[in-house]
């Protein structure tokens, strides 16, 4: 906070209802209340929880009667509850042994004079977050004052028609009521317009840079040669669905007109969305230009590179076994030079990989974000296709961008993203959906397993074993660092095989591992060299091995839905009866719930459907990228707000494309200071 605009936008996150204090008395079992009572004692003690960490426990009541709280794992409140301290606490009270009590509840010590003014004010008191140190009470004098000095300079930038029609509160009384509201409804009302207003900027920022994207920076036509593409779809060895063909229509119909595609195809694992940005690429090159394939992971650009090399080869050959291979195909008339550039790669290998992608030798190039950001200039570039969009997308769009490049742009997502959010996150793209799957997958059985079910499901994998299948087994997620994620899967596999499976061939995949010996490993396991594949949650995207029947994933309570359900699309994609085990130590109800979901959900898009409302967005997001952070007010779940600003964002833009008219300056200006605070907003 430096400035007083700062400080009158630091929210409250909540407010204490003062306005409704009860009487211990009148407390009720389960429900969200506020006493105001007296310490009676307060005492550290050992309670569940860490044994290293005392806990507080206290009896306090007022002239109706007692009731106790507990704090868990935080023994330093005792220290601030001397007998006589007079306490305001809010929160669920539960009942313990017959008894009511309050379980890690919202305190607030007071003293004397705050006592009156809370009281006799008999309002709402806002609560902020706020860093160690620092006192709700001295934050709300700051803020009280800041708001009395400096309230009439708040200057109104949306335009009445919008305010009027939207009926929304005024800037200025919106500020106001965040911090002081009224009422419970001004308090809503206040919070309705400013997420309105995240929203609308958010939404108009993406309506101009969709446009520019477009308008201003034209792309290349591409006059690209249909017998290519025809001839390598005719090699496939499966017809497209009818899916794979609208969206692949629509992207050749995007690609071959001069102004820059910006295209999302989605997916659920396993849709096929590989062979439709092929088919894209292909498109690019037999115009004779370059394309360019990134992806979020190492292993999943080497992945892509190996897929797209066996995809393109068919029945026709290649030539060289590092990173660029000149494949003929026998529908190409001619050789087409794949390159494959990483980070890891050693400087050598990269600087001659860049000079062939910079001489324009190199067609398609696969790589991890790396590709854009270690200064390759594909001098051809036509065609971006960016995997797994949601993880980072938005900022390879500025890079490429700042490059001066302007290729079309196809970003792949298998993360079925909830409508409401996709408006959200990427309304400045437009949308393929794959939304029917390859014919032939077979249901996945899936089983949520206890601790004591483990030799069970080691069993059950012996068996499927014994029938001649394989069987993927993810370790758990860490998500500190790659050295300790790398560290638990040897660990793993190191029990596995030396332990429970000594006499099976088991094999170790993850992200640290040279890429020849990845691909030595993925050769194995796909030559059915290999029984059990131990391998690090980077197996998620990409793998394909038709004979896999069972995906047992360990410390799945650490994963998101969709990332389970992304793992489980690992199998399942061949003839067999495929399973997977979901195990899990230690679950707690939270824990359970969620994968039970993924029990009973086969769909990705209702899973993430349930995944969003039961873990809010940040499983989406999972970057400052999406902007998502930089929104102090909206929430993902204010959809019908979200609603409305979209609908009024494109209402003004067709009104005022460049947002040139007097009554619209503030909004261009907010607009602009928006981009300016944020770089890589978007
Ligand atoms: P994702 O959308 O998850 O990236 P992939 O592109 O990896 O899916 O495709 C999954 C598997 O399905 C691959 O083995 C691919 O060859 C196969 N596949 C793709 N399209 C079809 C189709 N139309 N019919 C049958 N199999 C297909
Ligand atoms: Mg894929």
């Amino acid at each position: 906070i430096h400035t007083v605009r700062d400080l009158i936008h630091h929210f409250p996150f909540r407010h204490n209802d003062f306005a409704h204090i009860r009487k211990v008395s009148e407390l009720e079992y389960g429900k969200e209340q506020t006493v105001l009572v007296s310490v009676w004692e307060a005492t550290k003690t050992q309670l569940g929880g860490n044994p290293r960490r005392a806990s507080t426990q206290a009896v306090v009541g007022d002239e109706t009667g007692n009731v106790r709280a507990v704090w868990f794992n935080r023994g330093f409140i005792a220290d601030q509850l001397k007998p006589g301290t007079k306490l305001v606490l809010s929160g669920k009270a539960g009942a313990f042994r017959g008894q009511l009590v309050f379980e890690s509840p919202e305190y607030e010590v007071l003293r004397g004079q705050e006592l009156d003014e809370l009281i006799h004010t008999g309002r709402l008191v806002p609560v902020y977050p706020k860093t160690e140190g620092l006192w709700d009470k001295s934050l709300r004098n700051y803020i009280r004052q800041a708001l009395k000095a400096c309230s009439h300079q708040i200057e109104e930038f949306l335009p009445e028609d919008i305010r009027h029609r939207e009926g929304l509160m005024g800037l200025q009384d919106a500020i106001g009521q965040m911090h002081y509201p009224n009422s419970t409804d001004d308090a809503n009302a206040a919070r309705r317009r400013l997420a309105f207003d995240e929203f609308l900027i958010m939404q108009l920022a993406m309506l101009q840079r969709r446009r520019e994207w477009k308008e201003e920076h034209a792309g290349v036509a591409l006059e690209y040669d249909s017998a290519v593409v025809d001839g390598f779809m005719r090699s496939l060895p499966f017809p497209l669905t009818k899916a794979q063909q609208r969206a692949q229509d629509e992207i050749l119909r995007d690609v071959a007109t001069d102004r820059s595609m910006s295209r999302m195809l989605q997916g659920d694992v396993g849709s096929g969305k590989t062979v439709v940005a092929l088919a894209a690429l292909l498109a690019a090159v037999s115009a004779g230009y370059q394309g360019v394939l990134m992806a979020p992971t190492e292993v999943l650009a080497e992945q892509h590179f190996l897929t797209v090399r066996r995809l393109l080869v068919g029945k026709g050959s290649y030539q060289g076994d590092g990173p660029v291979v000149t494949v003929q195909a026998e529908w190409a008339a001619k050789p087409i030079k794949l390159g494959l550039l990483i980070g890891s790669m050693t400087k050598k290998v990269k600087t001659g990989m860049q000079e062939a992608v910079s001489s324009g030798e190199v067609d398609i190039l696969i790589g991890t974000h790396a590709v854009i950001q270690e200064g390759v200039a594909p001098p051809n570039l036509a065609l971006a296709v960016v995997d797994e969009q949601h993880r980072f997308g938005v900022m390879q769009r500025a890079t490429l961008r700042e490059k001066g490049v302007r290729p079309h742009l196809l970003a792949m997502s298998a993360t079925p993203i909830p409508r409401s959010l996709y408006l959200t996150l990427y309304g400045d793209l437009d949308i393929s959906v794959l939304d029917e799957m390859p014919p032939g997958r077979q249901e996945i059985r899936t089983r949520v397993v206890q601790p004591e079910g483990r030799e069970a499901a080691y069993e059950m994998v012996r068996k499927e074993v014994g029938k001649g299948r394989q069987v993927f087994v993810v370790c758990p997620l860490i998500q500190e660092s790659d050295a300790l994620q790398t560290r638990a899967a040897t660990e793993e596999y190191d029990k596995l095989s030396q332990q429970v499976f000594p006499d099976l061939r088991v094999g170790l995949l993850h992200g640290k591992l040279p890429l020849k010996e990845k691909e030595r490993v993925m050769g194995e396991f796909q030559q059915r060299e290999m029984d059990i594949l131990v391998a690090t949650p980077v197996i998620e995207v990409g793998i394909d091995i038709p004979n896999a029947s069972v995906m047992m994933i360990d410390g799945a309570e650490r994963f998101g839905l969709s990332q389970l359900h992304q793992l489980r699309g690992r199998v399942g994609r061949g003839e067999h009866q495929s399973y997977c085990l979901l195990l899990s130590d230690s679950p707690g109800e939270d824990a359970r719930e969620r994968l039970r979901l993924v029990e009973r959900l086969q769909d990705g898009f209702k899973l993430a459907e349930e995944d969003l409302r039961l873990r809010g967005p940040g499983d989406y997001i999972g970057t400052r990228q999406s902007g998502f952070l930089e929104f102090k007010v909206a929430r993902l779940s204010d959809t019908d707000i979200l609603a409305m600003a979209r609908r009024e964002a494109t209402r003004l833009v067709d009104a005022d494309p460049d947002l040139q008219k007097p009554e619209h300056a503030g909004i261009a200006g907010a607009i602009q200071a928006r981009q300016q605070g944020v770089a890589d907003f978007s």
